[in-house]
């Protein structure tokens, strides 16, 4: 049987819990994975710097620097901001893991996990990022709204909706990358390139002028807290 293509990927695992560590380190060498550790926060964003992972497993609770910090840091980061974060918590941290997927993690498992499941998560991880980077698809839905990327055309309920060519820019690559939390910066250098020289103040105007056009995506774009913006999955019937 020949493992996936996925399973040659690099995966930074930060845990400062030996057993836990070693258990994971194995489960995913076991199924092809690369792996690199770390045992602190600021060791593990070293790691991101000098072994370019292409996932990272964060525990929360880390000595020093927590994981909601170097998920934060991470985020902020041009060369990492899209690296996929897998966050480990516990229980009884509940509340934090709303907080940190408000902070950008893509997904989380809570403790006590068997590294199976832990495993199985990092695979459809990878997988679904990999379709979304990958997605040749044009046309999207999403509650009532109904996007068409080749025609440019934004239709509501059937009805035409008008947006500038930033406003439509903004909302497409929010769409491409649902669920995802993407900086300012990431934004402003995917819609208004690299050599746009306005200000990430520049995104804030647009995503409420998008919401002011489009009412239902009040709800759905959500703002992360001194990070950026993310559109939620839509619980909404096409
Ligand atoms: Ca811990």
């Amino acid at each position: 049987m020949s493992p996936s293509a996925t399973n040659y990927k690099k995966i930074l695992i930060v845990e400062d819990e030996k057993d836990i560590l070693h258990l994971v380190k194995l489960y995913l060498e076991k199924e092809g994975f690369r792996t690199v550790s770390a045992m602190t926060g600021a060791e593990g964003l070293r790691q991101v710097k000098a072994e370019h992972p292409d996932l990272i497993i964060l525990d929360l609770m880390l000595p020093e620097m927590d994981g909601l910090e170097v998920c934060k840091r991470i985020r902020l980061n041009q060369d990492t901001a899209l690296l996929p974060i897998l966050m480990l918590t516990a229980k009884a941290e509940e509340s934090d893991t709303v907080i940190g997927l408000e902070l950008g993690a893509d997904d989380y498992v809570t403790k006590p996990f068997s590294p199976k499941a832990l495993v199985a998560r990092v695979k459809a991880l990878l997988r679904r990022l990999e379709r979304n980077a990958n997605n040749p698809q044009t046309l999207y839905h999403y509650g009532a709204l109904m996007v068409d990327l080749s025609r440019h055309e934004v239709r509501l309920q059937g009805e035409e909706v008008m947006l500038t060519a930033k406003e439509f820019g903004l909302l497409e690559h929010l769409l491409r990358n649902v669920g995802r939390v993407l900086t300012r910066d990431v934004l402003l250098n995917a819609v208004w390139g690299y050599d746009y020289y306005g200000t990430t103040r520049t995104v804030d105007v647009h995503v409420r002028r998008l919401k002011q056009k489009l009412p239902l995506l009040n709800d759905a774009i959500l703002s992360v807290k001194s990070l950026g913006y993310k559109l939620r999955e839509s619980d909404m019937p096409a």
